[in-house]
């Protein structure tokens, strides 16, 4: 961005960027009293208004005489340049148009209303007439606060009374009621409230984070440690320094529903809680957050990836907590990683980045392999826990009558753990009742009429589900191919038709089922893990929900039903997955003061990638499978880039991917190779047929403007879309 001026006067030629797709900056007139550079400002545009960005200058190629003024500048805190760049800079890394780029920079509602008031009440001079318990103790709560405000609904559930009794007491003028902006700050957080004695893996860890962040530059950190080694405990050290630098942090979930645990902490650090950020946060509450980042009345935000755009006045620290996790990747809309978007912020507005895992992406293990980040490493768990035992438990020595799937050897296991009074955890990674549901009589798989998927059963629901596109119907009790009666039969089992053959098998023991589709709110999500933490349950059944981060103390095995399962894709990323999750769902159990032990169901215990689960040698499988990726000279050692096009029409799509694939001749001037066009693996999602292509290129290619020149002469006529996934995660 060549900026020349960081103020325009009114009537001067601007360029202002609007969240409309059209594909350049519009020119408008500076409106009365000028306005700021990254000035969120209301534009006409056509018969509408549109919210816009004042970008820089005008271009001034357009007819002067019809350009039109800005109609106001909205309240609320210019964009800074930092923010500004980072848009443009991420915008350039993942090929996605501005006006997408500034729709995720403003994803709050009313951005430029005045701020809207609502009644605060504080402690008053006036004396009640007569005072009754009721009135006593709103009084009481009201000195507690120090002079500070509570809205009506705070303090009369704080005192136990009716809102009435609080109105009351207002007549009287013992309390007083003002008017106050809705988007408050939110309360200080206290970087020396209560930090926990560290051991000492934990303090020299904590300290040189502590001095990372204190240089106020940026750097990238990959902190290492088990599960349960207090990666947690350390990173809120250098969120401890971030806030008394007088800057703000951020920290990065991959699960709402871990938010919740992340809040009881931050409060036992800092003495209050920090602020929300993610798809369960009221309208209202976005707001404000967006706007407190904006003036500095939040120092530490909480959220999911999106709260990478928030405008923070003062960024100093960004922690990626589980970052190898797959959620950081978004896979629809702009196509970005969170976790690699981070490093660009971080490096952009002078910050430093933690990268916190148990089992750390191979991408992050090169990177700090090479010198790029910072690594530090906690070895041992807190406390008397250890990281379990890992068994496999060979299925081919196992006698298991059909349709089941717990080996006598992981039954008895299970026992011991009940009648010890411990918890144990059964873990598959499928949702719903059944993968397949097939006709008996004609051999017919049931399918989703707009995908090339089957339709997984749910009992729970009631209902056919497509994972695919989401689409439900009912259990038919027909087969739709032969219509013979009753022979639909569920085939594979899933987490509900594990759950049922748990009961049958542990008939006394409390069952607790956790997989995605069965809360319909992180609340109700929450309240299970809390159940279950508590010894709620005695037995859990769960899918990768269970695998991010939850702390169950009682825990003491996990049987993995099927540990081959991720080892079947053709995904590149396959071997490290399986890795990953199998360490995770390993690490949930044993950690308090009882020994954990983990036990993996598998057809072929020979395989390298079971084998280094069980050994627990993580250098040695990183090294192995780092080599095999640079000799296929695949991420992190080369460039992909997948090209998704569909379409309604077969033939349409097929085409627009052969043209593709034969005017190559940008890729080929940069050394890229495009593979394709081939079927996509699953074929049809909602009715549109999906092709792939896939680019590949060494590593340290200029790989972004030759896709640009590649695509450019290809018009999207009618039903036909692409889109570019620059190093794609998933490749279905
Ligand atoms: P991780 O993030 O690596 O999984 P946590 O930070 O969640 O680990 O720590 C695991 C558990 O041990 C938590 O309950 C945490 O409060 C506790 N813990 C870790 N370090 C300490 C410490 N130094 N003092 C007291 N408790 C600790
Ligand atoms: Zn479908």
């Amino acid at each position: 961005m060549a900026l020349t001026s960081s103020f325009f006067d009114e009537g001067t030629l601007i360029g202002v960027l609007t969240t409309q797709p059209l594909d350049r900056v519009l020119d408008y007139r500076a409106p009365e009293g000028g306005c700021h550079l990254g000035a969120f400002v209301e534009v006409p545009l056509g018969p509408r208004k549109v919210l816009g960005l004042v970008w820089g200058p005008g271009r001034g190629d357009y007819d002067l005489s019809k350009i039109r003024s800005v109609i106001r500048v909205l309240d609320a805190a210019p964009m800074r340049e930092e923010l500004m760049s980072f848009l443009t800079r991420a915008g350039d890394y993942t090929l996605t148009p501005m006006p997408a780029m500034l729709r995720l920079a403003t994803r709050a509602p009313g951005l430029g209303d005045p701020p809207s008031m609502r009644k605060i009440y504080s402690l008053g001079d006036g004396i009640p007439d007569r005072m009754t318990d009721a009135r006593t103790r709103v009084l009481d709560v009201l000195r507690d606060m120090g002079g500070l405000s509570l809205t009506l609904k705070e303090l009369a559930e704080a005192a136990g009374v009716t809102t009435s009794v609080v109105k009351g007491l207002v007549k009287q003028g013992a309390v007083r009621e003002e008017d106050s902006p809705r988007d408050m700050p939110f309360p200080t957080l206290d970087p020396d409230y209560a930090g926990k004695a560290l051991t000492e893996d934990q303090t020299v860890a904590a300290a040189t984070l502590r001095a990372s962040v204190a240089t106020r530059s940026y750097g990238t950190t990959l902190l290492k440690g088990v599960t349960g080694s207090g990666k947690t405990e350390v990173y809120l050290e250098a969120v401890a320094e971030c806030l008394a630098q007088g800057r703000q942090a951020l920290v990065l979930l991959p699960e709402i529903a871990l938010t919740a645990e992340f809040l009881t902490r931050v409060d036992e650090r800092f003495g209050a809680k920090p602020a929300e950020w993610h798809s369960g946060v009221t309208m209202t509450e976005r707001r404000r957050v967006w706007k407190m980042t904006a003036q500095g009345g939040a120092q530490l935000v909480v959220g999911a990836r999106s709260a990478l755009f928030l405008p923070f006045r003062d960024l100093g620290l960004i922690v990626v907590d589980e970052e190898h996790d797959t959620s950081y990747k978004q896979e629809d809309g702009v196509l970005y990683n969170a976790r690699d978007m981070a490093v660009l912020r971080a490096s952009i507005c002078g910050a430093q980045v933690i990268l916190a895992s148990a089992t750390p992406s191979l991408e992050s293990w090169a990177n700090a392999d090479a010198g790029k980040y910072q690594r530090l490493e906690l070895t041992s768990r807190f406390g008397a826990a250890v990281m379990p035992e890992m068994r496999a438990i060979d299925m081919r020595n196992e006698q298991l009558p059909g349709s089941s799937w717990i080996s006598p050897t992981l039954q008895r296991a299970v026992q011991q753990r009940l009648d010890n009074k411990e918890q144990a955890l059964l873990f598959i990674n499928r949702r719903g009742y059944a993968p397949v549901t097939i006709c008996r009589a004609c051999g017919h798989q049931i399918g989703c009429d707009h995908c090339d998927a089957r339709m997984v059963e749910h009992r729970f629901l009631k209902r056919l589900v497509c994972h695919q596109c989401g689409e439900t119907k009912p259990m038919p009790t027909t087969c739709p191919s032969c219509e013979a009666e009753d022979k639909l039969a569920a085939v594979g089992p899933g987490v509900e038709r594990l759950a049922e053959e748990a009961q049958a098998l542990f008939p006394e023991a409390r069952l607790a089922v956790l997989s995605s589709d069965m809360f319909g709110s992180a609340r109700a999500l929450k309240a299970e893990i809390e159940t279950i933490a508590s010894g709620g349950a005695d037995l859990i059944i769960g899918t990768q929900l269970v695998a991010k981060g939850h702390n169950f103390p009682l825990l003491t095995l996990v049987g993995v039903i099927d540990a081959d399962l991720g080892l079947q894709g053709s995904d590149l990323r396959a071997a490290e997955r399986t890795f990953q999750l199998m360490r995770q769902v390993a690490g949930r159990a044993g950690r308090a003061d009882k020994p954990g032990q983990a036990l993996m169901q598998t057809y072929q215990p020979e395989h390298p990638v079971i084998r280094a689960i069980l050994s627990g040698d993580e250098q040695d499988f990183w090294t192995a499978e780092a080599g095999e990726r640079r000799s296929a000279g695949v991420p992190p050692y080369g460039r992909l880039a997948g090209i998704i096009l569909s379409s309604t029409d077969v033939q349409e799509v097929f085409d627009l991917g052969n043209a593709l694939a034969r005017n190559d001749g940008p890729l080929r001037r940069v050394g890229a190779q495009v593979f394709g066009p081939a079927p996509a693996p699953i074929a049809r999602v909602r009715g549109r047929h999906r092709v792939r292509l896939l680019v590949k290129a060494p590593k340290g290619t200029a790989l972004q403007p030759a896709l640009a020149e590649w695509v450019k002469p290809f018009r999207l006529k009618g039903e036909l879309r692409m889109a570019i996934d620059i190093d794609p995660q998933s490749f279905y």
